[in-house]
């Protein structure tokens, strides 16, 4: 595999580069990320360890609406944790960002995103929704007059991010909820703590299925596109979001979106972004794009390998990382700027 050095770096420069290069550099990343066969892809899922290993696709969508993908970049797999930003960008939408950062907050908690001591160690607080805790906390907010019409609000406001109608995968669907008694159990926790005012059950059930709602890596990207456009899709031109709810999803996503590898993510990729266990990450380039991967083998924190790799490719090959400055070009220093006339 190519060496970090050995990969073209751009420096953000407020537009992508060229359609051409842009469908290059997708078709690049996507050949020096297959090179890797490590991670192992998760189980605990029982449905999950079904899945052929080697697939593994890379999608970019621009904001003017132009896609870009390579490999399996059709291929339907379960959204798992990205759901969460979505259902949390939708929450802040209907109920505004402070009731949301009060009641879950808006900080890494530094454990994996199914701890229990997490929640123990913030006297009930659930953290952030990224992590299970704050994910379901935010679920039970979703306004609705029962079950179904929560989860009817829910499939509809992540099919709009999409641009198309998502439909749940009814046998991992089914796998999840005969298995997730340590969800139900942090449910029931949050219960006990008053951070979920009724029904925990049903919170964790109607998150159980926004889990299992199936995209591709495609829908990932265009998906992230929506929160990079300010909160607009821009293949159907739909406004699913507020601008400003829009920017505080990406804070949020940029604090905690890989869980306890957070950190490790923002300084190695210089985006935000939110991975799930079925092998996707969804990460955006605020004003430019949207990039939506899968790849099924997992690192220990649960975060698709190749992936990482392919992102970090792109997010430098293509100048996203919001971080990368190049000096200006400008007269002899000691420079002192002369105002204006
Ligand atoms: N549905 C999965 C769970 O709650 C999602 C986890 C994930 O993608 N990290 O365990």
């Amino acid at each position: 595999m190519a060496e970090l050095d050995d990969i073209p770096q751009h420096v953000s420069t407020g537009t992508l580069p060229g359609w051409d290069a842009v469908e290059n550099l997708v078709r690049e990343a996507h050949a020096y990320a297959r090179e890797t066969g490590d991670g192992d892809i998760a189980t605990y899922i029982p449905r999950l360890a079904q899945v052929d290993p080697e697939l593994f696709g890379v999608s970019v969508a621009e904001v003017d609406g132009a896609v870009h993908a390579a490999g399996d970049a059709e291929v339907l797999f379960s959204i798992q944790s990205i759901s969460k930003a979505f259902v949390y960008a939708l929450v802040c939408e209907e109920l505004g960002h402070e009731v949301v950062r009060e009641r879950i907050g808006v900080d890494n908690t530094g454990l994996p995103f199914n701890s229990v001591i997490a929640i123990e160690l913030a006297d009930g607080h659930p953290g952030n929704p990224m992590v299970n805790a704050g994910a379901i906390a935010t679920t039970a907010l979703v306004p609705a007059a029962s079950a179904d019409e929560r989860w009817a609000r829910i499939q509809a406001g992540l099919s709009a991010f999409a641009g198309r109608r998502l439909e749940l995968d009814g046998e991992v669907y089914t796998s999840e909820a005969d298995t997730n008694q340590r969800n139900r159990a942090i449910g029931t926790l949050l219960q006990a703590y008053g951070r979920i005012e009724a029904d925990p059950l049903g919170a964790v059930d109607a998150y159980t299925r926004q889990c299992s709602l199936l995209v591709t890596a495609t829908d990932l990207a265009v998906m992230g596109a929506t929160l990079a456009d300010g909160g607009v899709n821009p293949v159907t031109g739909e406004r699913v979001v507020a601008a400003d709810v829009a920017r505080d999803t990406l804070a949020v996503l940029a604090a905690a979106g890989l869980y306890e590898r957070s950190g490790e993510w923002l300084f190695e990729i210089g985006l935000p972004g939110k991975s799930g266990v079925a092998g996707g990450i969804m990460t955006v380039s605020p004003g430019k794009a949207g990039i939506g991967v899968f790849a099924p083998r997992l690192d220990g924190a649960g975060n698709s390998v190749r992936g990482r790799l392919a992102t970090r490719y792109l997010a430098r090959a293509l100048g996203l990382d919001i971080f990368a400055s190049e000096a200006r070009e400008h007269g002899p220093y000691p420079y002192s700027r002369e105002k204006p006339s």
